[in-house]
């Protein structure tokens, strides 16, 4: 629909009233978008499709539910719909197919990068789920977070991101404390953030997973084009121009058994925060897969670093797993399903069950 808007050129008033009808959950088609002259909708409705996706499956615990979804062009992605501890729902969006970041615990990492998404694909998934809940009333609870951690690097695919994010703030009434980007830390999007007057100042979480430069090179080449160095100096700038009462940096650490769970591994991660204030740390269950070369930490080990933490005065979250029955990791229900082999001519499906993080 955006590009459609913007080749119109209509009136802003006009703008707004589709923009208003493709957000609400409780209208399906344009035919029923009473607001506009009934020719405009048989045009629209001939021309325009209402959404860009086409849900391929669906998957659902009591917790959580994934959808797979397929683009015009017959690529694959995924959507995650999580309950939250308020009881209402966070939906997990993606943000491009397959990734080419290339971490390596990662299902999606594994896919390489096959394209972005545009600014409706992102705004598809939302509207997707917040009119699923519309109509499954026995279904209680709205969606009232967002988090940009499914498939794909938010900031390589910047200004379609940030323009959903931003129809997300005005159309569904959601604050922007209660939408949280995720990245591995990538300079160019990082950057921008600081710059870009549009920027919607929604939250930021960095997946930092390995405080140990030489470590991170290893698992998250990321690491690459931002040293953990110019990471802290990054998050310093950013908290001076965004910190305020309500407004942090969230660390996401996956806990990786013998990886980077170790007491020198707590040692590196208070190094690492020394200095930034207003942040907090997420300690994540990794959800296995069987053909890369990890393990979950046992819970046992996870309370022992959040304790190792404490001691030094740093407070920390565990993040309690959902969807595991669901395959709630991105990337690993596409992945399953042998969907990498439809997304890219050169990848075979090699029945690889993977997952990926933020
Ligand atoms: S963890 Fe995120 S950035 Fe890294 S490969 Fe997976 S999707 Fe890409």
């Amino acid at each position: 629909m955006k590009t459609f808007l913007e080749d119109k050129n209509l009136p802003e008033y006009r703008q707004q009233q589709m923009r208003t009808a493709w957000f609400d959950p409780s209208i399906k088609n344009w035919e029923q978008v009473t607001t506009l002259p009934k020719e405009a909708r048989q045009i629209l409705s001939k021309s325009e499709p209402w959404s860009s996706l086409k849900l391929s499956s669906l998957q659902q615990s009591k917790t959580a539910l994934k959808a797979l979804f397929e683009l015009s062009d017959g690529k694959k992605i995924e959507s995650v719909l999580m309950i939250n501890p308020k009881g209402d729902w966070t939906a997990c969006l993606s943000s491009e197919v397959g990734c080419a970041m290339a971490c390596d615990f990662c299902a999606t990492g594994t896919m390489g990068f096959i394209r972005d998404l545009s600014s409706d694909e992102v705004s598809d998934q939302l509207r997707y789920w917040r009119q699923y809940l519309h109509e499954n009333e026995e279904i209680s609870g709205r969606v009232s977070n967002i988090v940009m951690m499914g498939m794909g690097e938010p900031l390589n695919n910047y200004e379609p991101v940030r323009d959903a994010i931003i129809d997300f703030i005005e159309y569904m009434e959601i604050g922007k404390t209660k939408i949280t980007l995720s990245t591995v830390g990538v300079k160019r999007g990082m950057e921008q953030i600081l710059t870009d007057p549009l920027w919607p100042d929604v939250r930021v979480a960095i997946s930092l997973h390995y405080p140990d430069q030489k470590k991170r090179v290893e698992h998250m080449p990321v690491a690459n084009q931002r040293s953990l160095e110019e990471l802290k100096d990054w998050c310093l700038r950013y908290l001076k121009q965004y910190g305020n009462r309500k407004h942090h940096i969230t660390f996401e650490y996956l806990m990786l058994e013998g990886k980077n769970d170790t007491q020198k591994d707590v040692r590196d991660l208070a190094k690492f925060l020394k200095g930034i204030d207003r942040y907090k740390i997420n300690l994540i269950p990794w959800n296995e897969v069987d053909n890369l070369n990890y393990n979950r930490a046992s819970r046992k080990r996870t309370e022992g670093f959040q304790e190792a933490l404490q001691k030094r005065g740093i407070r920390s979250t565990i993040r309690k797993s959902l969807g595991r029955e669901i395959d709630g990791g991105c990337g690993q229900l596409a992945v399953k399903e042998g969907e990498v082999a439809k997304n890219t001519e050169e990848t075979k499906d090699d029945g690889l069950i993977s997952i990926g993080f933020k």
